[in-house]
């Protein structure tokens, strides 16, 4: 039974209907604390009576020709398109990052729908050659995906839209009916984002947003048995307990990294500093692609630190909705705190501050770290903030050597203008993607993306995603 208790704030989109509840979370800007809104707080009521309406929204979904979900897909993009400095503000608001790249997130979600639309007439099967085995001469058949019914999507605070996209998109492609739970402390862009669905006519129950915390309803969205695949974007620890959890059903995970970069010394220096610092720093550092840990060849060092603290030094940390700033805040002061420390630690073992290092709030200005010892907490976890670790290296043996040695694999970066090494690096390091003369931190929307090790399971990019949402069927024809 739904109580429709009247409170102020935004409403979670359940089974088609938007509603409130007495008991709610706040919303809060970062940058100053403020209140933004409220939503919902969901109860374990509230996620059970959401499975049950999808339950329904996988039928429906199941049923909907794909011309029809092209159509609904490409209705959202142009939504968000025409929303889109909607979309960006509510970003930047709720988040942290900088107005610009909540315009960036804004026009990503965009193709990130549109690609969605297109992979949805692409979900082939393939004739079986069944005489393949002597005695089945006479058959023929093929396969071809259907729908596995419901996905839970459990999304992260730093990129609130797109990361939402990335699993409502190809769920809708697929004609999978899904429930989003986003991070609680960046509830408002889901929210959005699912006005664009109503408005684009999805039929009611294929899409619930629910509000509400992780460690109240999260149980509920990952073990229930209805659930056919929990679609999770977030830290290892959470990943790690979701995937104990979950049983037998599809299991998706998008974790973190703390991105190795290799420069060789007949790198292009100029280019390599410009796309490290970027990498580095972009979001804040908020970023599973961001780059963490520089291995820069010994002849090349002296110059690449030199140049890759001074273009540290030329970032603004400043007001997000300025259009001036590079660095907004972090998404609490919470998080800075802990950034904070981390740093400390590093430099109490007698690593060497080369920039940054301060904290006002919630702010924290880009950091940059050499002579790092590997037994601090900084060196092998991630930092997921801006703080960069630069290290110098004998030769790429050595670099890859040291970019495997943690427990993530998300992507990494080198430059060189020597193939062999490329191949060498492209070989040899352990991750999902490596970027040839680019940093850790290159995406597309339709590429396939995700981890080894502590960075995940499976891979998202629309179509890799789509994959994962269906099930091949085999059917075989006996002939006279
Ligand atoms: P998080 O703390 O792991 O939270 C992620 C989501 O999990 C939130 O919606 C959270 O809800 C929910 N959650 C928490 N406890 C849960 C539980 N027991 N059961 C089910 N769900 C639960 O991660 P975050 O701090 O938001 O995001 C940062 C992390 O995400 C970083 O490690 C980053 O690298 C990673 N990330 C990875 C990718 C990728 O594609 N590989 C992309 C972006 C981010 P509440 O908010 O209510 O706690």
């Amino acid at each position: 039974m739904i109580l429709m208790t009247k409170v102020t704030g935004k409403k979670m989109l359940i089974g088609g209907k938007w509603v409130e509840r007495d008991k709610t979370m706040d919303v809060f800007d970062p940058q100053d604390g403020t209140r933004i809104t409220t939503v919902p707080r969901a109860s374990v009521e509230d996620a059970l009576y959401t499975i049950e309406q999808a339950k329904e929204g996988a039928a429906i979904a199941a049923k909907m020709p794909v011309h029809e979900r092209i159509d609904i897909l490409n209705k959202a993009a142009d939504y968000v398109q025409n929303h889109r400095e909607k979309f960006a503000q509510t970003i930047a608001s709720e988040g942290s990052k900088t107005i610009n790249e909540a315009r960036g997130e804004a026009s990503r979600c965009v193709q990130t729908l549109r690609i969605s639309a297109e992979e949805a007439r692409r979900i082939n099967g393939e004739t079986i050659p069944f005489d393949q085995m002597q005695g089945h001469e006479k058959r023929v058949g093929y396969y071809y995906r259907f729908p596995i019914g419901i996905v839970a999507a459990i999304t992260p605070f730093n990129d609130p839209l797109n990361l939402v996209a990335h699993k409502v998109g190809p769920a809708i492609a697929s004609g999978n009916a899904i429930i989003v739970k986003p991070a609680t402390m960046t509830p408002l862009s889901a929210l959005l984002l699912a006005e664009a669905f109503e408005e684009a006519g999805l039929p009611d129950k294929v899409l619930s947003v629910i509000t509400g915390s992780g460690g109240e309803i999260g149980d509920t969205l990952v073990t229930h048995p209805a659930i056919r695949m929990v679609s999770f974007t977030g830290g290892l620890e959470t990943g790690e307990s979701i995937a104990r959890k979950a049983g037998l059903k599809k299991i998706s995970m998008e974790l973190g990294s703390n991105s190795p970069v290799i420069v060789l010394e007949d790198a292009d220096l100029e280019e390599a500093v410009e796309s490290c610092v970027s990498g580095a720093f972009g979001a804040v550092g908020q970023n599973c692609l961001g780059v963490q840990r520089v291995y820069i060849e010994e002849s090349a060092y002296e110059q690449f630190k030199e140049n890759f603290v001074a273009k540290t030094k030329q970032y603004k940390v400043g007001d997000k909705k300025d259009e001036a700033t590079d660095i907004g805040p972090l998404i609490s002061e919470k998080e800075a705190i802990r950034i904070e420390e981390w740093v400390q630690e590093a430099i109490d073992k007698g690593a060497e501050l080369l920039a940054g290092g301060k904290r006002d709030g919630a702010f924290y200005h880009p950091t940059v770290l050499t002579n790092v010892p590997s037994n601090c907490q900084i060196a092998h976890e991630e930092i997921f903030g801006p703080v960069v670790l630069l290290y110098t290296v004998k030769e790429l043996e050595e670099a890859i050597e040291l970019s495997n040695d943690v427990n993530y694999g998300l992507q990494a970066g080198i430059f060189t203008k020597n193939i062999d090494h490329a191949f060498a690096a492209i070989q040899h390091l352990d991750v999902g993607g490596i970027m040839v003369n680019d940093s850790s931190d290159y995406r597309i929307d339709g590429m396939p993306f995700g981890g080894v090790k502590g960075s995940g399971l499976g891979r998202e990019g629309i179509k890799f995603a789509i994959q994962d949402m269906t099930e091949p069927k085999v059917v075989q024809f006996k002939l006279k």
